[in-house]
């Protein structure tokens, strides 16, 4: 039946400014990186489990869906199935949509399919917006450093990306401190600034905030203006309450790729235990907690999320009923982290 979204969708969502643009995005965004492969892959009413998802995002104000190119398995599944969804139930909503795709891994064979070159980027975002059936993607990202291109030439590719109306906003994603800095000079010469940083952060990978050495990835983003956008805010689920009865058989960590039961050690399972409690005595799911944790920053713009179901996004919505931290709270949680 056609889809009619929730008119109270803005009611309880809340729209964070992205660096020094114009544009805000929501605190809470949905990526697609895994359950989107389903006409390729994948089981037979997968389908209508991403449609369930991403009505269940857009009826609770989730306006932002990240894709890159290379998402499915095989890359590109996961833009060809959101193509289908946005054309059967959102075409009338494009316009209240924040779509991003990325390039920069693996994408097809020979020299100018990964990496930076600005043959690979803008045939890439070509084929992304065939995928999805779109003119433009509001947000074009290149998705990981590359050694060997210089980045006068990867910039100048986004910058050229903008002007031919291939991508509202440009993003910066897996770059360190120091290649941000650089990048966003570059960019802001050729008159596009860049908008916003995709890197990781979690309770669990705190790189970001600059501990580990290589220098702050915030002071940078305070630095150039830009926003961010934080990818695998759960740790791929390692923060939610899903491993702490053993590993479920539908879960990432059964049988996955990126997230393996050997990552389920004895001394996360027993730092996620004792932050699950510590979520519950502030009355929210572990989940809910984790994600409260990386939008302390002022910096971080959203968290980006993923999800299996529809109920995990309502859980990852429930954050934003309580974002806020007592110095106790904050100094129970490193104790934790510290081990
Ligand atoms: P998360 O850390 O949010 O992990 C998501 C997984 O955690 C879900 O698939 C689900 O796994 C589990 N989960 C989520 N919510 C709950 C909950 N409330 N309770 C219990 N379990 C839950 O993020 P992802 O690793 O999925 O990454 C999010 C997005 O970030 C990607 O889709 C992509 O858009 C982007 N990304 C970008 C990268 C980059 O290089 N720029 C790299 C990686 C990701 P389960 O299947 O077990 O239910």
């Amino acid at each position: 039946s056609a889809y009619q979204p929730a008119s109270a969708r803005y009611d309880t969502m809340l729209y964070r400014r992205s660096g020094h643009s114009g544009l805000r995005l929501p605190a809470i965004s949905l990526g697609l990186w895994h359950n989107f492969a389903s006409q390729e892959f994948g089981g037979k009413d997968s389908l209508e489990n991403c449609r369930a998802m991403l009505r269940r995002a857009f009826d609770l104000g989730v306006t932002h869906f990240d894709l890159a190119n290379n998402y499915g398995p095989p890359p590109g599944s996961a833009e060809s199935t959101f193509g289908r969804l946005l054309q059967q139930d959102f075409r009338p909503y494009r316009d209240e949509l924040i779509i991003s795709s990325k390039a920069g891994y693996d994408m097809w064979e020979g020299p100018y399919g990964n990496f930076g070159s600005r043959k690979y980027l803008v045939s890439s975002l070509d084929q992304s917006l065939k995928r999805m059936g779109l003119e433009y993607v509001d947000i074009f990202y290149h998705h990981r450093p590359d050694p060997e291109t210089p980045l006068e030439e990867t910039m100048s590719a986004l910058d050229y990306i903008v002007r031919s109306g291939r991508a509202l906003y440009v993003g910066l994603s897996n770059y360190t401190p120091e290649q941000t800095r650089q990048a966003a000079a570059l960019l802001r010469e050729l008159g596009t600034s860049a908008l916003i940083h995709q890197p990781s952060y979690s309770m669990l990978n705190r790189r970001v905030e600059g501990l580990l050495g290589g220098g702050s990835l915030i002071e940078a983003l305070r630095e150039t203006g830009l926003g961010s956008i934080v990818f695998s805010p759960l740790q791929q689920g390692l923060l939610t309450d899903r491993y702490l009865q053993g590993i479920p058989e539908d879960s990432r960590a059964s049988g996955g790729r990126f997230l393996r039961p050997e990552h389920l050690t004895d001394e996360v399972l027993g730092k996620t235990r004792r932050l699950n409690d510590l979520a519950l005595g502030r009355g929210q799911t572990l989940a809910q907690m984790a994600l409260a944790w990386v939008l302390r920053w002022p910096e971080v713009t959203s968290a980006l999320i993923g999800a299996s179901r529809p109920a995990q996004i309502d859980d990852a919505v429930g954050a934003l009923s309580k974002l806020d931290f007592s110095s106790t709270e904050l100094e129970e949680i490193e104790k934790i982290l510290a081990g």
